[in-house]
């Protein structure tokens, strides 16, 4: 029998959110004074777990510090994972999410491959809207603009041994960001490197954890060196016979679009979603539009998730059968690539007549902008009102 004294283990319910105001609040800055990640909304959510009792109360309280102990499993074993996000404001000045669902089951994912808690995903995402609507003022009103949502989940156990964690805080913070491109696509050039493995079979490449993370800022560092953006990921074929696979980039999905060397036929190729691969919903968007969208199917393009290796890249440059490249994400949507660095060898990528995107990256691009913003209606926009 339940007893006063015995709460039931329980998830989240979005109907007990307690809300804390600020009684300070920030000055916000001109949009085109925004960097990336650097200013943050007035708010923050926190939703604490512990084994005993299960998901707490979930608080909006003012923006600050979180107080932890120095145990703290997140902060020795990597027990950490997050989200990226945004919010829009569209035409009638009304916040907008997108596919803000598919968000929350990719953490419960990503906590689920650190043995911390999973959640009630529609409850959490239920007080994320009421973050979001509060802090709807830090939502800069202006196209390409929007204010960057970093769900996080981290281990507060204080135990040094390495173990589930018995105690986790979920919390929301939130950035308002300006548009990756202010004057237009600017293409980058991709270092592929045999040197370094993001991901690999049994890993956890699939999942958001700060532990894919923080390696690859050095690997990041030598793409730099050598005049490019970001590191092509490569990764060892399992059947060990020296293929390297193509996976993605920096935090980015990759595709290729060139013409099949059997067919001749425009083929938009990206890497199977096999284990070793971040399911983007930037990439899993772009798949469907490329399948679905009535205007983008005209385009006659085949879909093709598989493995490829960076051998088959380097060929179809030098076959002259590359047509356009581009890696996607939350940050920028897509991101047009025109050339690739391997073996000290550069292979150049069209990108599109203007030199800057090809016509699947550009089109794209205004799609899921067009959808994001609510120019066109759209089950994918969740709308606030
Ligand atoms: C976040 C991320 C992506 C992009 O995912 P979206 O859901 O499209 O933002 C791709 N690759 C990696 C490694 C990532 O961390």
């Amino acid at each position: 029998m339940l007893t006063a004294f015995h709460r039931l283990y329980s998830d989240v319910n979005a109907a007990n959110l307690k809300v804390q105001l600020t009684h300070t609040p920030k000055e916000k800055l001109a949009p085109e004074n925004l960097t990336f990640g650097t200013t943050f909304s007035d708010h923050m959510l926190e939703i604490d777990w512990d084994a005993k009792d299960g998901w707490h109360d979930p608080h909006i309280v003012p923006f600050g510090n979180l107080e932890l102990h120095p145990a703290s499993s997140a902060l020795h074993y990597g027990l950490e994972c997050f989200e990226g996000m945004k919010a829009y404001i569209d035409g009638e000045g009304k916040a907008r999410l997108f596919r803000p669902m598919d968000n929350f089951n990719r953490l419960n994912d990503s906590c689920a491959r650190l043995c911390m808690p999973k959640f009630n995903a529609k409850e959490v995402e239920k007080c994320l809207e009421e973050l979001v609507r509060l802090d709807k003022g830090w939502i800069p009103n202006k196209e390409g603009y929007s204010l960057y949502l970093r769900p996080t989940v981290i281990a507060t156990h204080p135990i040094l041994g390495i173990a589930p964690a018995a105690r986790v805080k979920l919390f929301v913070i939130a950035s308002p960001v300006g548009p990756y491109y202010k004057d237009g696509f600017k293409p980058i050039k991709l270092w592929a490197t045999k040197e370094y493995v993001r991901a690999f079979p049994g890993g956890t490449g699939n999942t958001k954890v700060g532990g894919n993370y923080g390696p690859g800022i050095l690997a990041q560092q030598q793409a730099a060196s050598r005049g490019c953006s970001q590191v092509l990921w490569l990764t060892p074929g399992t059947q060990c016979n020296g293929d390297l696979f193509c996976t993605e980039v920096g935090a980015m999905n990759q595709f290729f679009l060139w013409k099949d060397k059997k067919t001749g036929k425009p083929t938009l190729v990206t890497a199977p979603l096999d284990g070793t691969i971040l399911p983007g919903i930037t990439r899993r968007s772009i798949l469907e539009l490329v399948r679905e969208d009535p205007e983008i199917k005209k385009m006659g393009i085949t879909v093709e998730e598989r493995h490829y290796t960076i051998q088959e890249v380097c060929d179809t440059v030098k076959d002259g059968r590359m047509i356009e490249a581009f890696g996607c994400g939350t940050a920028a949507i897509v991101t047009p690539v025109n050339g690739i660095q391997f073996e000290d060898v550069d292979y150049a990528i069209p990108a599109g007549k203007d030199g800057v995107a090809g016509d699947l990256t550009n089109a794209v691009y205004h799609k899921m902008l067009s959808i994001q913003y609510g120019k066109e209606a759209h089950p994918w926009s969740v709308l606030l009102d």
